[in-house]
């Protein structure tokens, strides 16, 4: 139907169609009839409206294709827009024309299905309305990181995937082929961007980062997106206000355009508003220590990652993110550098989100010491000769310099109130998943 306006059903929630005739086109999310009236739910990607399909006003034909016609079929109608106040979303269409582009065969998705089974099908699930709604959200976030540094003057940079050197620790490096050689899918951008960041002073990038991660948990994809950045002429404390300012901007671009997918989700819109407007608190990890064995009575020893476990349990103090700095050096990656003015820590930190979501951000200031790191690699059993290029960035005109990563998963997963990770993006890789 070349010419034909076609209207969205979210101009028609507006109101702006109400009394109108319009063409709409769409899905059948429902439907249901009895004698002569079919009511069916139709959905395009901007809402849903009921439809009310009656013999006497359409051809006889149409209307018995629509009394055919099972859930998912696509198609082309006409009709009137009328308010209703018995409608689930208070607006109806009057159908007179009722054209099928497709007759859907049995959608083999009905409730109450296993999330495996969901899973399998997630082909298919990606057009539930709470999946569509999570990833419009996730629309709204990737642009919303986008748009924070590009307002804020950071170039965008982007680094290669495949890769000859580890930057997290080899346990979760994926190996592929390369000709004749062997080397590694990304877990970080940040090596490359440590050399880019002598040349473009402020630079982020968002890209797909690869962990082979080897425990099934709600929180870790073996494929996840990161939104990372690095600056030069900064320091610790600096790039942590940085990090809190990204994901206030990102929370109020989500209450700005995504008030009906976040009721759709159920989240609390009242209680991100409050977290956009909110400082939130920075403690050290020493700090976070002492909150959970005064506080929970936990038993945690000094030295010791925080966990699941001790993530939520400290995040029960939190209503915002919290910002914590200073792990102890023992358990960080090579290139984060120890503290000057408390030596057993390094220069980094974590995000968490509040309501067990965990860690969302981590970042750090980076060792401008080649010896320390060379020692540190060694430990771990790297061969330090292939990390010469890196150590080269510290010999020529070094300055200092700061980054960190965010998950774009675990924001989405926080922010949308999902429980697991997996539904955070459209086709999940884990442990035991890599289909479809
Ligand atoms: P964790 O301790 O949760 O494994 P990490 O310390 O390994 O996280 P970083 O290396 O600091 O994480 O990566 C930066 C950010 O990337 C993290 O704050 C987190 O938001 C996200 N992230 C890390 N690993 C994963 C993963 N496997 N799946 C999804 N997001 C991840
Ligand atoms: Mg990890």
């Amino acid at each position: 139907m070349s010419g034909t306006q076609w209207t969205r059903i979210e101009e028609i929630l507006d109101g702006k169609k109400t009394d109108k005739a319009i063409h709409l086109r769409g899905w059948i999310h429902r439907t249901r009839s009895s004698g002569n009236i079919v009511f069916t739910i139709i959905r395009d990607a901007t809402g849903t409206l009921q439809a009310t399909i009656k013999k006497d006003n359409l051809p006889e034909n149409e209307f018995e294709d629509s009394k055919k016609a099972l859930i998912e079929s696509s198609v082309e109608i006409k009709g009137t827009v009328k308010r209703d106040d018995r409608a689930p979303d208070g607006f109806e269409l009057q159908v007179t024309g009722f054209k099928i582009v497709n007759f859907a065969e049995p959608f083999p998705i009905v409730k109450d299905q296993s999330p495996e089974f969901l899973l399998d099908q997630r082909h298919l699930w990606i057009r539930s309305q709470k999946l569509s709604a999570v990833l419009k959200i996730r629309s709204t976030i990737v642009g919303a990181i986008h748009e924070f540094f590009r307002n804020n003057g950071y170039y965008e940079f982007d680094a290669p995937i495949l890769q000859p050197n580890q930057c997290e620790g080899g346990s979760t490096l994926f190996e592929v082929k390369y000709y004749d050689n062997k080397i590694y899918l990304s877990q970080s951008w940040q090596l490359y961007a440590e050399a880019a960041v002598f040349s473009l002073e402020k630079i982020y990038n968002m890209g797909p980062t690869f962990r082979a991660e080897r425990s099934k948990t709600s929180r870790h994809l073996s494929e996840f997106w990161m939104a990372e950045m690095e600056i030069a002429w900064a320091d610790l404390h600096d790039v942590t206000e940085i990090a809190k300012d990204e994901i206030r901007f990102i929370l109020n671009k989500v209450l700005k355009h995504n008030k009906r997918e976040l009721n759709i989700l159920d989240q609390d819109i009242k209680k991100l508003q409050l977290i956009a407007k909110s400082e939130f608190p920075t403690i050290t990890y020493t700090k976070a220590i002492d909150i959970l064995n005064k506080k929970e009575n936990m038993n945690v020893k000094w030295g010791k990652d925080l966990r699941t476990l001790e993530e939520n349990k400290l995040m029960d103090h939190f209503e915002t993110p919290v910002v914590v700095t200073n792990y102890p050096i023992e358990i960080m990656a090579f290139y984060k550098p120890r503290d000057p003015k408390d030596p057993k820590t390094a220069l980094c930190f974590d995000m968490i989100a509040p309501g067990g979501y965990g860690e969302i951000v981590g970042g750090s200031q980076r060792s401008l010491d080649v010896e320390d790191m060379k020692q540190r690699l060694k430990e771990q059993g790297e061969k330090t000769k292939n990390y010469e290029w890196y150590f080269d960035l510290r010999r020529y005109g070094s300055v200092p310099h700061v980054g960190y990563g965010l998950g774009v998963e675990r924001v989405v997963a926080w922010i949308c109130g999902i429980d697991n990770i997996k539904d955070a993006i459209p086709f999940p890789r884990t442990l035991i998943r890599f289909r479809p």
